[in-house]
């Protein structure tokens, strides 16, 4: 039981925060900088592959904002990062025996290798569901693999639907390599019936031959096992030119603000500033950096005062080597073991533009209460997720090294989110003023509370 005098000072400490939040929501729909942050962001530069010169101007643009609305540092923690150009060819064809010939939408995914030469590969198919249908399949030999299992369409968090589908695109080419097959085509990581390849990150393994990888429209790859079942000789021709460059030196971009009471308790927030190549990368993850950028405009903006140091953290390379964010914690740990600083809390954005439901926890169990008892002040908002859940890739490493974070992951509504992620139309027109603005109340709202209540770790 609560005395009286508990319970009226929990409910005081609850109305200056819901005053708080209430001004900082005011600040973000009533002059909110950020639609227009990712409209420079997107159309100024466009998309940001690591290592490409996109992805440093948009370092430079985004050091600029973070001055600009009064970071008290900023500064790049440089960070190796892997190159690597799609080019400009992109083509495939399916052949039927009876001579008809039909054109594929096709992307190379990242990292893959060109096709040999830069010529044609064409083969007839086998089509499979799991990578492990492949080691009893010796018909693979020679041939193009189309891996063809869908997104699970019942599960309610498309989140989790991709994650159980994407073994496909990340292993399909080991696999379909270790049966002999020349290539490896991969259904895209969608829910939508559509016509547009979505590209994402693919591996290979040392020792096994790197054959060419690719994605097909859903559309397409739908048609095909359709078509293969009436006619089982089609054959597949496909042909790209990508390829792999030297690494290059680029980083994470971070803004600090000096915390007022405990200085050396880091909280970070983030989203990443690379995204892939053939759209603008609005929502993956042009919408968390500006989220990020802005949740720091929106806290001076309110006159808000920081007891602990805030960092506002621009990551590179999530997409394709978590490189930023294995940096940014291995500091975080040095920093750690020399007593410098303790990283107490991160955050990141990486869910898209959409209208914001709630918060992820990922935390240790005992966090739960205080995240829960924050609930009741988003409902004038429109949020009631508060579950424990996913954070996000850039500050995953953070769970690793020193001391384990309080960490939270922006969760905006995700069913929208797989028809643009990847693709071509993940771009400034696909994401919404309002729901954007949301997102960065709903931020800027939940690190304040973190850094006003989350208890200090002890040190004993
Ligand atoms: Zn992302």
């Amino acid at each position: 039981m609560l005395s009286a005098s508990t319970n009226s000072l929990a409910q005081n400490r609850d109305e200056i925060d819901s005053v708080m939040i209430r001004s900082i929501y005011d600040e973000v729909l009533s002059n909110g900088d950020i639609y227009n942050n990712l409209r420079s962001l997107t159309k100024d530069i466009g998309h940001r592959l690591s290592g490409s010169p996109q992805a440093s101007e948009a370092m430079v643009w985004g050091a600029n904002l973070l001055e600009k609305y009064g970071a008290d540092t900023v500064f790049v923690m440089p960070v190796i990062v892997p190159s690597w150009t799609r080019n400009n060819i992109a083509t495939a064809t399916a052949y039927m025996s009876d001579g008809r010939q039909i054109p594929l939408h096709i992307t190379a995914l990242g990292g893959s290798v060109g096709t040999p030469n830069n010529s044609p590969i064409r083969s007839k198919i086998v089509i499979v569901k799991h990578l492990n249908d492949l080691d009893t399949m010796p018909e693979a030999k020679d041939k193009i693999v189309l891996f063809n299992r869908a997104m699970d369409p019942v599960l309610i968090n498309t989140g989790s639907a991709y994650g159980g589908a994407n073994d496909q695109r990340g292993g399909g080419a080991i696999a379909a390599a270790k049966a002999g097959a020349i290539g490896s085509l991969v259904r895209s990581m969608t829910h939508s019936l559509d016509t547009l390849p979505h590209t994402g990150a693919m591996r290979y393994e040392d020792g096994v031959k790197k054959i060419p990888s690719a994605a097909i429209s859903t559309v397409d790859a739908r048609m095909i096992a359709k078509l293969y079942k009436e006619d089982p000789e089609l054959e597949i021709e496909f042909t790209l030119n990508c390829k792999a460059l030297p690494d290059v030196v680029q980083g994470n971009v971070i803004g600090e603000w000096q915390g007022s009471e405990l200085p050396n308790e880091i909280i970070t927030l983030g989203g990443h500033l690379d995204s892939w190549d053939i759209g603008e990368g609005a929502h993956d993850d042009g919408a968390g950096i500006v989220h990020t950028i802005e949740t720091l405009r929106l806290l001076k903006a309110v006159g808000y005062t920081p007891r602990r140091t805030i960092r506002f953290v621009l990551f590179i390379n999530e997409e394709n080597g978590n490189r930023g964010g294995i940096r940014y914690a291995e500091t975080a740990s040095e920093e750690y073991t020399a007593g410098e600083n303790v990283y107490v809390a991160a955050m990141e954005s990486d869910a898209g533009g959409f209208s914001p439901r709630g918060f992820n926890l990922d935390a240790p169990d005992e966090h739960y209460e205080l995240f829960k008892s924050w609930q009741s002040l988003f409902e004038p908002y429109d949020l009631y997720h508060f579950k424990k859940g996913w954070s996000g890739v850039d500050i995953g490493p953070l769970k690793r090294h020193g001391h384990r974070p309080f960490m939270v992951g922006l969760k905006p509504d995700g069913q929208r989110y797989f028809d643009f992620h990847h693709s071509s139309q993940d771009v400034f027109e696909n994401v919404h003023k309002r729901e954007l603005e949301l997102g960065a109340g709903a931020m800027a709202s939940i690190i304040m509370l973190i850094d006003k209540h989350l208890p200090s770790p002890s040190y004993e």
